[in-house]
């Protein structure tokens, strides 16, 4: 069976929220690779005690890396529990999260119920195969 690859990214007023949750479900993330932005992964690795491929921290580009793993076909579902209540300074990085995640058709829960759902059958996310998309035509584009 191969190991998929989770990522987890909270905004500060949602780390408890996400560090509740994975708690929750912490006998089926021992089946995922799990990626996390610097913050949120050390909070997950004290409280899980399980590995967290540990990124930057958000603002210094560990969002940006978990979009770059996504192109790159690396993680197969995104757990992103962005800050609705924080006014603008978040917007353009959580846009370009969900934008990439989006284009790569990988699933995406930002809120604990979709989460939930998400992991609710962890065997089927393990099982589960998305359509890859084909861009090839897109990036042979003649302009
Ligand atoms: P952090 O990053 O886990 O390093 O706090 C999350 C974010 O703010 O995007």
């Amino acid at each position: 069976m191969i190991r998929k690859n989770i990522a987890l990214v909270a905004h500060d007023n949602k780390k408890k929220e996400l560090i509740e949750w994975s708690k929750q479900h912490r006998d089926s993330m021992e089946n995922f690779d799990i990626y996390a932005t610097g913050t949120t992964g050390r909070l997950l690795e004290q409280e899980l005690k399980l590995p967290i491929r540990m990124l930057h921290s958000g603002p210094l580009g560990g969002d940006q890396q978990i979009g770059s793993l996504i192109s790159e076909g690396k993680i197969d579902a995104l757990v992103f529990f962005w800050d609705p209540m924080e006014p603008l300074p978040h917007d353009q990085d959580i846009k370009a999260l969900l934008r990439i995640a989006t284009v790569w058709n990988i699933p995406i829960a930002c809120n604990r119920s979709t989460a939930d759902l998400l992991f609710s059958t962890p065997v089927l996310l393990r099982d589960y195969e998305r359509l890859k998309p084909d861009f090839s035509e897109y990036e042979n584009r003649k302009l």
